[in-house]
């Protein structure tokens, strides 16, 4: 398909980018395969916009994938990144600004008595599954069709077609022994996890949940879901891992555990507390925590792990997110929900707008969803004229229907407005486009 306005300056960096790199970019949803069209090079970002390499504005409804909760270039945020900077990049010692960091998480964060901070989402999920069989001595995890816990071996396991419990490896370069004791099964069916559990009774190590999934658009948990799998695991000796690497300190002070109160074993963290930077973290139970190395035998650990810049950015952005910053958020995010139901509502596009406290989806459907399958039935095609059609009028969606769009203290009037101008021509789009 042809899209309404191109981007020469991108494009040549693309070129450039796809001979040095594989498709172009560093991290695959950037590619806009699924949309189609160039991906744009942003040079710069200030509060709630960004700048592309051929010197276009755009809204950002992505915030980097969430951390730019406070909007880019906050001046807090680059004053201390600046401090922290002059006193040096990196010891391999340990620092002040970790523990400043880690005391921040755990003050805000009831269930989380130690922490052990990593440097992506990944890391986070990948440790906390082997702290959590290295605890329980027991080899299988329980993870849900949809949910997105980084590019971890084990966890890249869904149900493909005709798999109803064992994972089957999603991707080449994973093997049947890596994903073997992965079980996938669909979100939001805990009967599916209570027959898991009898059938592997004594084998299971952990359930990993994302807290609220925002990987498959946003499908928050049904009531009694969350507790149901806390129980289970309890009933059944195995830990209750809650991946808040999106929701955490994004949908309030305390993430999603702040809004549903369900205590995890261990959580896992990212984004919102690096401030932009690459800082993640996991943590919990102490007696859990006290497992891992050097305090007990199973062993994790990292170069940059607890980076001074990376802590420096994370502990400001913390402390500026008081309750004034989530409410802000949360009414952001409500007006704009609002204004997109509104616009397809309009042009008669069946839709459902889905929401987890700050974070939404639209999905093209005219039925709610509640795991993967539904998501997947959605009528993803409307979706791409959607996203070029705001993407020409300066606004920056999620580059995939399957993603959650992500707001900030930054969005004021002049960017909501300028995105509820741009929806109308983008909801007469899908209204008019063909499977
Ligand atoms: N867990 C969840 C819920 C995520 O959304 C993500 C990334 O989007 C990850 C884990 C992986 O984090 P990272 O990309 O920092 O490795």
């Amino acid at each position: 398909m042809t899209h309404s306005y191109d981007a020469p300056v991108s494009q040549t960096l693309f070129d450039r980018a796809a001979v040095v790199t594989p498709g172009g970019v560093n991290s695959p949803v950037r590619a806009f395969r699924a949309v189609g069209g160039t991906p744009r090079f942003m040079v710069s970002g200030t509060g709630p916009y960004l700048t592309d390499a051929d010197g276009r504005e755009y809204v950002d409804l992505v915030c980097s994938w969430g951390p730019m909760i406070l909007g880019h270039s906050h001046p807090q945020v680059i004053q201390a990144v600046q401090d922290a900077v002059a006193r040096g990049l990196s010891f391999g010692t340990p620092g002040a600004g970790e523990v400043e960091l880690a005391e921040e998480i755990v003050r805000r964060i009831e269930p989380v008595e130690q922490v052990r901070l990593v440097s992506s989402g990944t890391e986070a999920t990948m440790s906390a599954i082997r702290l959590a069989r290295g605890f329980t001595g027991r080899p299988k995890v329980i993870k849900f069709a949809g949910c997105y816990h980084g590019h971890v071996d084990a966890l890249l396991a869904a149900a493909g077609s005709g798999v109803a419990t064992f994972g089957l490896p999603d991707t080449p370069g994973v093997t049947g022994a890596q994903a073997g004791d992965t079980i996938v099964l669909p979100y939001n069916d805990i009967e599916a996890v209570r027959a898991a559990f009898a059938a592997h009774e004594g084998q299971i190590a952990c359930v990993i949940t994302e807290a609220s999934p925002g990987n498959m658009g946003v499908v928050p948990p049904l009531p009694g879901f969350n507790q149901g799998l806390k129980d289970l695991c309890t009933e059944n000796g195995a830990l209750y891992i809650s991946d808040e690497v999106m929701t955490g300190f994004r949908v309030s002070k305390a993430g999603w555990y702040g809004i549903d109160g369900v205590r995890p074993d261990l959580m896992t963290f990212g984004k919102v507390m690096g401030g932009g930077f690459p800082a993640a973290a996991f943590g919990g139970r102490a007696d859990v925590m006290a497992h891992l190395a050097p305090a007990g035998p199973v062993y994790q650990a990292g170069t940059l792990s607890g980076n001074p810049i990376a802590t420096a950015a994370g502990v400001t952005q913390l402390r500026l997110l008081d309750d004034a910053a989530y409410e802000k958020v949360d009414a952001v995010s409500a007006e704009l929900r609002g204004l997109v139901s509104e616009a397809l509502t309009k042009e008669g596009v069946a839709h459902r707008v889905q929401v987890a406290g700050n974070m939404f989806s639209v999905f093209f459907s005219d039925e709610d969803v509640t795991d993967y399958e539904k998501a997947k039935a959605q009528e993803s095609f409307r979706f791409t004229p959607f996203f070029h059609s705001m993407l020409s009028q300066g606004v920056y969606l999620p580059p995939s229907a399957f993603e959650s769009w992500f707001v900030s203290t930054a969005h004021d009037t002049q960017a909501v407005e300028r995105i509820a101008a741009a929806l109308p021509a983008a909801a007469r789009a899908a209204a008019e486009a063909t499977a």
